[in-house]
């Protein structure tokens, strides 16, 4: 860590992710681009009020139950999400049980290489991505590869902080897609089959905690826990929910 920050600053949260993130970009995990798009993710954080609302709350529990009902889940991780939480990914892989693979927009074998690293360092004893031989369909060369044991074969994939053509990419393929995305208007969140509109720092967490959780729940009552999610209908539950806010600003 490259600089202080007093615990008692009111926005000691939010400069210890964007910390991470400057950390991540020098360790040459995190893209410059990923900074761009953490900036957009902080707007919507504030517009929330930075903290897990309750549609998200009842995502991260739906996504959870999904994810132990897969046959092949996958959790797919990008440069933001090695520098923000390596260690719930792993964690949260460990305890479905699920694959993580390396997955990168503007890959590098260079950059992949260090992001199975630190997915080790934190205890990961296998880590897809650096033998991405198959493609997602419709995607062009570098951004489209994946693992033919890990996404590629995916029934169910967690990919927070997607991008909004990848996400739909994934779904054509007949995947079930989940996403952590702070902005409910993206053509990712409107195009996952759950869309957790909460920090990826609070989610993955919250999401190991449901894990635990829900083992002890029969397959039926997952299914049915499932069957009950209508992803559009919680996105306008969070747009509401952020106007209400915006309206009662005195
Ligand atoms: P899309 O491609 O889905 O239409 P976009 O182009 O606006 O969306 P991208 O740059 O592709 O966005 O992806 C970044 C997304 O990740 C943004 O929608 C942003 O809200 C979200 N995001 C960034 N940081 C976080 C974070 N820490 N937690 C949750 N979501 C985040
Ligand atoms: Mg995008």
């Amino acid at each position: 860590m490259s600089f202080d920050i007093p615990c008692n600053h009111p926005r000691y949260e939010s400069l210890m992710i964007r910390q991470r993130l400057a950390d991540g970009l020098k360790d040459g995990l995190v893209h410059e681009t990923g900074l761009i798009a953490h900036g957009r993710g902080e707007a919507f954080d504030y517009l929330i009020g930075e903290r897990t609302i309750d549609v998200a709350f009842a995502a991260e529990k739906v996504a959870s139950a999904w994810l132990l009902l897969a046959k092949h889940p996958v959790i797919s991780v990008n440069g933001n999400v090695a520098a923000l939480v390596p260690d719930e990914c792993v964690r949260l892989a460990k305890t479905i049980p699920a694959a993580l693979e390396v997955n990168l927009f503007h890959r590098t074998e260079e950059r992949i290489q260090r992001l199975v690293n630190v997915l080790q360092d934190h205890g990961a004893e296998t880590v897809l991505g650096e033998h991405a031989l198959e493609k997602i369909p419709g995607l062009d060369h570098a951004r489209g590869i994946c693992e033919r044991q890990g996404i590629y074969a995916a029934d169910v994939v967690l990919v927070p902080l997607e991008d909004g053509d990848r996400c739909q990419a994934l779904k054509k393929m007949g995947k079930c897609v989940i996403t952590i995305d702070l902005n409910p208007l993206s053509r990712t969140a409107r195009t996952a089959d759950i869309t957790i509109v909460d920090n990826v720092c609070r989610a993955m967490g919250q999401m190991v905690k449901w894990v635990e959780e829900l083992h002890s729940w029969k397959k039926k009552e997952l299914e049915d826990l499932c069957r009950q999610w209508d992803n559009k209908g919680q996105l306008h539950a969070v747009v509401e929910f952020i106007s209400k806010r915006l309206k009662d600003i005195k």
